[in-house]
């Protein structure tokens, strides 16, 4: 099959939108077992990723910037850093991390805050 530059940029659009959100709802203060979940999850993301060539990249940027965990922070902050390479690669605007902030919200409200729905 010949590849298809527009169905590829919707996945990373909505794979990124995605992974930024999840990084956002990170804990502040996670446990060991929280920290080892993202970390893993990352290792497999890299490796099942569906576009191959985007997944081979990543798992290269994984190995020379591993995922940081100890916090909301450093996930949300990393994950904006491991973006911008990617931009960078592809020549695409760098996104200023300072403003990550707000930015990814998922709409889900308070839940998940010590057993509320
Ligand atoms: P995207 O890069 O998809 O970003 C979507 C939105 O996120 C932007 O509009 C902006 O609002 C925000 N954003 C931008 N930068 C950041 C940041 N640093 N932190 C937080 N938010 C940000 N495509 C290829 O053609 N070749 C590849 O090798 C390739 N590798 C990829 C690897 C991964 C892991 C992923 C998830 C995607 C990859 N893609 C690749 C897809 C590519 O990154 C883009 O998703 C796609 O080209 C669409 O780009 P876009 O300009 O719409 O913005």
């Amino acid at each position: 099959k010949l590849e298809n530059a527009t169905l590829k940029a919707e996945l990373g659009r909505a794979t990124w939108k995605f992974l930024h959100t999840m990084a956002a709802r990170f804990p502040e203060n996670p446990t060991p077992s929280d920290r080892t979940a993202l970390e893993t999850f990352i290792h497999l993301f890299g490796r099942l990723y569906p576009c191959g060539d985007c997944a081979r990249h990543f798992r290269q940027l994984l190995a020379e910037y591993p995922p940081q965990t100890s916090s909301r922070n450093a996930a949300a902050g990393w994950l904006c850093f491991a973006h911008n390479l990617v931009n960078e690669r592809l020549e695409k605007e760098i996104f200023d991390c300072n403003n990550i902030g707000d930015f990814y919200d998922c709409g889900c409200g308070e839940e998940g805050k010590e057993g509320a729905k």
